[in-house]
């Protein structure tokens, strides 16, 4: 019997993904050239999707890279000459600040305890920042960043580019793409995706802050800079070749989740949520580790458990169900429920009965 995966990542693949696999064998995807009319078709469509889907203007340009986490170095070799900013409150954040020291940079970070938001009008972010990095869902600790407040950062600081990881929220989010710069993810998250891709969306002001650094003689790195991406990209080609195959599967499966409709996938997204909640909230198995609710990501609920984590985690395999452990230090103590599109209300109804039998 096939397992259903509640986990954070790589996750549960969409419904649809396997007939796409088959059809992509059928077109021969595995070898065509990434040079010619028919990956330049798909690249295409894949923009198109991932524009009507998450709202993206035509201002945006949306670039493929090989993760999330290859993104997070792009970003700050084609924006920051010394400075970002940085909110941290989990392992992914922490990683993209620790990046930008890496590189050399000067980077501020604003941390919080692990489980924590931010009240975000309470950062001064220091005037020499070109890069502000927000992780919009810290998919380590359950703790989402409302959208808003992401917006709120341009009024203060409308010199620095705004960066957001969005990794483990698309296609949730509404961003309003005026106030923000840069919105990146891969696909093994909500997307439903087998791992490999990273999907970076990018405005002009990126694009001549590269052009910018680059013309000072700093590095912005090689084939994947962005004035790189964006000659290739302007005729819906990659500097390298690319994953194909991902590219494919994500052009088909945005296709799918745009005939279910974006407002759909959110309104479901929102219900399965409450109920993961309110039955976290009342079973003695579980607690739910994020206190304030506003703060709680409606994508990956994550919960105290009041056994170990492990024990919860085995009974529930033994019915195919696979859960996610707590991330890193709370891997014995903690469960992480990813509520991803690729799973039905109908299996998160499935997954709640399985726990309230344990
Ligand atoms: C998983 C994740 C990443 C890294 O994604 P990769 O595809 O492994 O590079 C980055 N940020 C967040 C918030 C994530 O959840």
């Amino acid at each position: 019997m096939s397992k259903i995966f509640f986990t954070p990542g790589p996750a549960q693949l969409y419904p649809t993904v396997e007939s796409h696999v088959f059809n992509a064998l059928k077109e021969n995807i595995g070898s065509i050239s990434h040079r010619g009319k028919q990956f330049q078709v798909i690249y295409q469509e894949a923009d198109q999707n991932i524009r009507a889907l998450l709202g993206v203007p035509q201002d945006f340009k949306i670039f493929f890279t090989g993760s999330a986490t290859e993104i997070w170095e792009r970003i700050l070799q084609n924006t920051v000459e010394s400075h970002s900013t940085h909110f941290v409150n989990g392992s992914f954040s922490k990683k993209f600040y620790e990046f930008s020291t890496e590189l050399g940079n000067t980077a501020t970070k604003f941390e919080v305890p692990f489980g924590s938001g931010f009240d975000i009008n309470t950062y001064e972010i220091p005037s020499e920042t070109e890069l502000i990095c927000v992780t919009h869902n810290e998919t380590s600790s359950g703790v989402m960043m409302p959208a808003n407040d992401i917006h709120t950062l341009r009024a203060k600081n409308p010199n620095a580019i705004i960066a957001v990881d969005a990794v483990s929220s698309v296609p949730y989010p509404q961003f309003d793409f005026t106030a923000i710069d840069s919105v990146f993810f891969s696909v093994q998250k909500g997307m439903g995706l087998p791992a490999g891709l990273g999907v970076w969306m990018v405005n002009d002001r990126c694009i001549e802050k590269a052009n910018a650094l680059k013309a000072k003689g700093k590095s912005i790195g090689t084939y994947h800079s962005l004035p790189s991406l964006l000659s290739n990209g302007s005729k819906f080609e990659t500097p390298s070749t690319p994953n194909v195959f991902g590219i494919y599967l994500l052009a088909k499966v945005t296709g799918d989740m745009l005939q279910k409709g974006a407002d759909t996938i959110r309104k479901e997204t929102d219900l399965k949520a409450s109920k993961l909640y309110a039955f976290a909230e009342k079973s003695p198995l579980l607690d739910i580790f994020v206190q304030n609710p506003a703060h709680r990501s409606p994508t990956v609920v994550v919960a105290n458990t009041t056994g170990e984590a492990s024990d919860l985690i085995a009974k529930l395999k033994t019915k195919n169900i696979v859960l996610g452990a707590g991330y890193g230090n709370y891997k014995d103590k903690q469960v992480r429920i990813a509520n991803f599109p690729a799973v039905s209300v109908e299996q998160v109804d499935w997954l709640i009965e399985e726990l309230s039998k344990v």
